[in-house]
């Protein structure tokens, strides 16, 4: 294990629930990285996948040990900052708002609705005050480059989907359910983007999600057993895996400006 050190990453990848270690790099070692927000996650993996150095966080901490209501998101997106990461690739499993939007299916994301409650959810506490744009939250970029991906590894994949984020840990009751699906038009449910997305945004880091449908939401009143989840979760993370062994390698130094603002993020936010 090294301390804090000079060493720098190209891409970062934050691992959602079963993500706790891809098994796809060479050469690993973990870091301890100390922010002035705290303890990220866990200690950061960072190791080798073609010409790329990559730096793997496991939001929930190895063995799912933090809620998310208690994930301590800036001291993640600030130790990947500080790391000198450009992309933030996040995993994400999540529920179906949708009947087409089936379990073992992928969402690639262009929006949220934010239902969170007690979080953190800025750098800018005061003294700096910032405003940045969230009209389009994530990384057009690196969105249609997972995209491309995704497609050509003929994975079901769905382009487009607004997140909606609940407080958690508890899941939604019916008629919350029902509210989120038919007045708010959400697609897919979790409990994890919000404040991730919008601390990468004023990091200035091209976010993106990689969001893996397990279930139907309660909405569906489809009553799915333990099994049955973890089944397809088990599954879903094997496609998750092998969209980052082909997309890790093809990611270029610097994002394509006319379809990445990110990292220009506080030209115009701050006061
Ligand atoms: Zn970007």
């Amino acid at each position: 294990m090294i301390i804090q050190s000079q060493i720098r990453a190209d891409i970062s990848i934050i691992g959602g629930s079963g993500l706790y270690d891809p098994g796809i790099f060479k050469e690993t070692q973990e870091v301890k990285v100390y922010t002035p927000y705290g303890e990220p996650s866990d200690r950061i993996i960072i190791g080798k996948l073609g010409n790329k150095i990559v730096a793997f966080l496991p939001r929930h901490g190895r063995g799912h040990r933090i809620p998310p209501h208690k994930i301590n998101y800036r001291a993640n997106i600030w130790a990947l900052k500080n790391l000198g990461v450009k992309w933030v690739i996040a995993v994400s499993a999540v529920g179906s708002l949708r009947e087409d939007y089936r379990p073992g299916d992928i969402v690639i994301p262009d929006q949220f609705i934010d239902m969170t409650k007690t979080r953190t959810y800025s750098f800018f506490d005061g003294h700096v005050v910032a405003h940045v744009s969230m009209a389009d939250p994530f990384c057009e970029d690196l969105r249609r480059r997972i995209i491309d991906v995704t497609k050509e590894l003929k994975f079901p994949f769905h382009d487009k989907g607004t997140y909606i984020c609940i407080e958690g840990p508890r899941f939604s009751t019916r008629a919350e359910s029902r509210v989120w699906k038919e007045v708010f038009k959400a697609d897919i449910i979790g409990m994890t983007l919000v404040p991730e997305v919008n601390l990468a945004c004023e990091a200035q880091l091209c976010y993106a999600v990689i969001a893996l449908i397990t279930d139907y939401d309660v909405w569906a009143e489809r009553p799915v057993t333990a099994h049955e989840v973890e089944k397809v979760m088990k599954e879903n993370i094997e496609k998750a895996k092998h969209i980052l062994y082909e997309l890790i390698p093809r990611l270029p130094p610097e994002p394509d400006e006319t379809l990445c603002s990110c990292c220009r993020a506080l030209e115009t936010a701050l006061l």
